[in-house]
């Protein structure tokens, strides 16, 4: 194995800042391991050695041309599959847009190639982002490095068994309900979902606008702060995107100190529910804050119980709005029906065959909600509990700088095991959904392993909208508790996917 590979973001910065090493390398290394072994993990859905050595190259010339672009400068990246690239196909995990290659770059990615990053490929997920553990994806489910029959999480997967796999040192994702946090937490790795409309939308293929949001899955806490700092920022072309910024993540980061800091634990979502090893971890994690003089109150948040109810409704309705405009005349797929092919029946036909049994599950489930005569009981009932939630929140956070809570009520759970029961699957994000739902940032950090199956759980952080740098900060002090038990980062002890080689 490439020493390389095993490297965080910021040391091959600093090795390719140095010279030590070239971009060129760096990417080829990723590329050498991400094609011998991606057939395991399914991370990648498309790889692109050729336009990614191209931009490395780049990289490097603009480099020795004294041009440095960013920190991250020649640090090659994942890109989830919902993100627009004009170099490789988008599929957004759905055979409805197999092939299609979109004409313009997503605001994200043009952030990313213009900080001098290659783009090593686009990585798996639920189709249309739907789903919590990658089998939703109509290519097949990725799988997680650290045991290779559990799930990556979702819907995510692709990044997060990449990064954790080091098929990749970073990668982004989308996070509409968990989709970074969740699968962050269960391969052990670094998740965090901005405040609302921080990264912009432009491009991302939309799910629920109200709540998508795109952000950072990485194997440290600053390796996240410095790709957020790429991606983040005002986007003329995304009506929601925050016009002023939100300030140096990285920067925060090296100021971060215990002392002052007031930590509430959500009643709600610290007690029932969770797996013994992940509540045990999160204890131990809390034992230890109050060890270092951190002030820990229990805060209320009653209506987080509603949290997934209204999720369920909110992110349908939306969904069945935004996957309208998947009509075979537009983009991707289109199918000749049987008899007189009028525009309907090609619709039909199309969609019956383009999308798979979630996503037509949750498009009916919103055309419901959404119906005339049922509006005010389901869509007006969950946006009433939307506000709710954001009432409970604005409350807790007026007595502590943040909240903590276990990312994930379980560690990865086998592949196979909940597919076949949607709501096994949604409560999965019962601490990650109310997030989304109030525009919050919040981030998972790696969190020790659970001692009834040696895998790992996650810790979340959640501040108020615009605070992502208190976010990071109380991330990388608990990172920095890990490390102190343990010597290094809870990655440092994955499994090598070699061992698992078929
Ligand atoms: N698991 C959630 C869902 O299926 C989260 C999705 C997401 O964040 N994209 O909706």
């Amino acid at each position: 194995m490439s020493e390389l590979i095993t490297k965080s973001a910021c040391e091959l910065a600093g090795l390719i800042e140095s010279k030590e090493i070239s971009s060129v390398e760096a990417t080829e290394a990723f590329f050498d391991r991400s094609e011998s072994l991606n057939h395991l993990t399914l991370s990648y859905l498309h790889l692109n050695r050729e336009s990614a050595l191209a931009a490395a190259q780049a990289a490097d010339s603009d480099l020795a041309a004294g041009k440095r672009h960013s920190a991250l400068h020649g640090v090659p990246i994942a890109v989830k599959d919902n993100l627009t690239t004009t170099d490789a196909p988008t599929t957004a995990g759905s055979k409805i847009l197999e092939g299609w290659v979109p004409q313009y770059d997503s605001t994200v990615v043009k952030r990313i190639r213009a900080a001098g990053l290659p783009i090593l490929g686009k990585t798996n997920m639920d189709e249309f982002a739907m789903g919590s553990s990658t089998e939703y994806s109509a290519y097949g489910p990725s799988r997680n490095p650290w045991d290779l029959d559990r799930i990556p999480g979702g819907s995510g997967g692709g990044s997060s068994s990449a990064v954790s796999g080091h098929l990749a040192p970073l990668a982004v994702g989308s996070d509409t309900g968990g989709s970074i946090r969740f699968p962050a937490a269960v391969t052990g790795s670094v998740g965090a979902k901005p405040t609302y409309g921080a990264v912009s939308r432009y491009g991302l293929i939309a799910l629920a606008s109200s709540l998508d949001q795109v952000g950072p899955v990485t194997n440290t806490v600053l390796d996240a702060a410095l790709l957020q700092d790429v991606i983040a920022g005002y986007d003329p072309h995304d009506s929601t995107s925050l016009p002023d910024s939100l300030g140096s993540m990285a920067e925060a980061v090296k100021t971060a100190q215990f002392k002052g800091l007031k930590v509430g634990v959500v009643k709600q979502l610290s007690s029932d529910g969770f797996q013994a090893g992940v509540k045990k971890c999160f204890d131990d994690t809390i034992a230890k804050l109050t060890a270092e003089g951190v002030e820990v109150v229990e805060v209320d948040c009653p209506s987080f119980e509603y949290s997934v109810a209204a999720y369920y409704l909110i992110l349908p309705a939306e969904a069945s709005s935004n996957l309208a405009r998947f009509d075979s005349v537009r983009f991707g797929l289109r199918v000749a029906p049987e008899g007189n092919p009028t525009i309907e029946r090609v619709m039909a036909a199309t969609r019956e065959a383009g999308f798979g049994p979630e996503v037509k599950r949750r498009i009916i489930l919103g055309t419901y909600a959404l119906s005339s005569g049922y509006y005010d009981a389901y869509y007006g009932s969950a946006q009433k509990v939307r506000t709710l939630i954001q009432q409970d929140l604005e409350k807790a956070f007026s007595q502590v700088d943040v909240l903590l809570t276990p990312t994930a009520p379980t560690t990865a759970f086998k592949i196979g095991e909940k597919v076949n029961d949607p709501l096994a699957m949604y409560l999965n994000d019962i601490a990650t959904i109310p997030a989304n739902l109030a525009g919050i940032p919040g981030m998972s950090v790696p969190n020790g392993l659970a001692e009834e199956d040696g895998l790992p759980s996650g810790v979340q952080i959640l501040a108020p909208a615009r605070e992502d740098a208190r976010m990071y900060q109380v991330a990388s002090l608990i990172e920095a508790l890990y490390v102190a038990q343990w010597g290094a980062p809870l990655i440092a002890q994955a499994p090598g996917l070699e061992a698992n080689r078929g």
